[in-house]
């Protein structure tokens, strides 16, 4: 059970994150430039933290501290007006003790290498703690995807495949969608590939992407997966925490694919989502915002901004009224609500807004939505968080369906698709409450260490080559 969250005044002043991060041994090891600031220096720690309570093999930490291979491209692509421009994309790829490098491709005008490989360790602990059976993989390119034509966003995604192509491979590396992709573009990778590839005659090579559409060998139910691998971990951890979903209190900072199936399916189950906030704006309604009609609303103008004045803000269902009142950013965080759903990117909530955050429980949709310095002061006001390596791995567990349904050319209907999605994400759950039981942690750790363990024992029976 968690207790009622402290107010803000309450809390004392937090650390920083280098203060909080200490320095382990392993990172002067590698060589780690004395950043403790740097995303991926901080995934790290957190991981090295939890391999600490367990006492996990200092060879598996080093291994795991760095990724397998880090590969960096600058390709150009003609735009619509005749001109060139030169492109820098990146896939990392973590490990694959467990399988296939997996994870997404963001297309983004803040991708940097240190984000990709924090993106695609978190994809190795992600699989692990689900039990898929794929290592850790991530790419992107460093582009806003919104500047460009359709045309364009065309030509990006193929050259970039072709720049990626030899790393890449249905048995070696399959990417996915991720912030800023979509099926579309994965059609399009899977077309470039299976034209340029030498395995073109493999049973069917364009497995080398998941979450393609339905006509191309997508599989039901991959879109809204992240948003209902959220919604079961929430289901599942909530009773334990003590609150019910009919007629709890929502908020979601973030309003594309995850956060807005996230509502959906939250609001048809019953729950209110009261305020949303998204890169154009934030909307408030204490009767509920009807996730279904902004959904459409944010997907034709972009974002949610104007969407109270809007025609469409007809209920379509759930628990939920029409309108809303716009509010500051502020005034969103400060929204008294039960589960507060951070979907939009990494790193958003620092100490000042969790200091201002009025939830009972985080579910983290977004990949490490927290700093550590936001985690402490949430930590000190007993705001319980439902970890992201748990809370949104729904998406890579139903892109393992789509895989296997490629694999051995069957498809599955959308209620196998749910079920399974539902066991895998129930049962992590499950092994995170059992390692918290035993290990006296939070959620976070206790995530961490129910994926280390299992990492940790394939290594044991591997062993490492030679
Ligand atoms: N991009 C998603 C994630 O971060 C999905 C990855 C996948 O399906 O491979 O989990």
């Amino acid at each position: 059970m968690t207790t009622a969250p402290t107010k803000p005044s309450e809390t004392k002043p937090a650390a920083t994150d280098a203060q909080l991060l200490g320095w382990d041994p392993v990172f002067d090891e590698l060589g780690f430039p004395q950043d403790p600031d740097n995303l991926y220096t901080q995934t790290v720690s957190t991981m090295l933290k939890s391999a600490e309570i367990i006492n996990l093999r200092h060879r598996v930490k080093i291994i795991l501290a760095q990724p397998k291979n880090e590969i960096m491209v600058h390709f150009p692509v003609k735009m619509d007006d005749g001109h060139h421009r030169l492109f820098k994309g990146y896939r990392v790829q973590h490990n694959n003790a467990l399988g296939p490098y997996k994870g997404g491709l963001r297309f983004h005008s803040d991708v940097h290498l240190d984000d990709v490989k924090s993106l695609a360790f978190l994809m190795t602990m992600k699989c692990s703690l689900v039990r898929v059976p794929f290592g850790g993989g991530k790419g992107g390119i460093k582009v806003n995807p919104r500047e460009l034509s359709p045309d364009e966003l065309m030509r990006l995604s193929r050259r970039f495949t072709s720049a990626i192509a030899a790393n890449i491979g249905p048995d070696y590396d399959i990417p996915a969608p991720d912030v800023g992709t979509n099926a579309q573009i994965m059609a399009w990778i899977a077309d470039t590939y299976v034209n340029i590839s030498a395995s073109n005659r493999d049973v069917n090579p364009s497995a080398v992407v998941t979450g393609k559409p339905l006509e191309v060998g997508g599989s039901l139910g991959r879109e809204k997966a992240t948003g209902q691998g959220v919604v079961d971990v929430i289901k599942e951890m909530l009773p334990e925490i003590g609150i019910p979903i009919k007629d709890m209190r929502v908020s979601i900072l973030g309003f594309g694919n995850v956060g807005s199936w996230a509502g959906k399916i939250l609001q048809d189950l019953g729950a209110r989502v009261i305020a949303v906030a998204d890169h154009t704006g934030a909307l408030r309604n204490d009767e509920g915002i009807d996730c279904h009609a902004m959904a459409d609303y944010c997907a034709r103008n972009g974002g949610l901004a104007g969407f109270e004045k809007s025609a469409e803000t007809t209920a379509t269902g759930g628990n939920a009224s029409t309108g809303g009142t716009p509010i500051s950013l502020d005034e969103f965080y400060e929204t008294p609500v039960e589960v507060f759903i951070p979907a939009a990117l990494e790193q958003m909530i620092k100490e000042r807004e969790a200091a201002m955050i009025n939830a009972k429980v985080i579910a983290e949709a977004a990949n490490a939505p927290i700093t550590p310095a936001g985690d402490r002061v949430l930590q000190q006001r007993g705001i319980e968080i439902l970890p992201a390596i748990l809370c949104n791995a729904g998406g890579v567990v139903v892109s393992y369906f789509e895989w296997v349904q490629n694999k051995s050319c069957v498809t599955w209907d959308v209620e196998q698709v749910d079920k399974e999605l539902n066991r895998h994400m129930v049962m992590a759950a499950r092994r995170t409450n059992l390692a918290r039981q035993r290990y006296q942690c939070d959620l976070r750790t206790a995530s961490y260490i129910a994926a280390l363990e299992h990492i940790g024992k394939v290594y044991t029976v591997r062993g490492i080559f030679p």
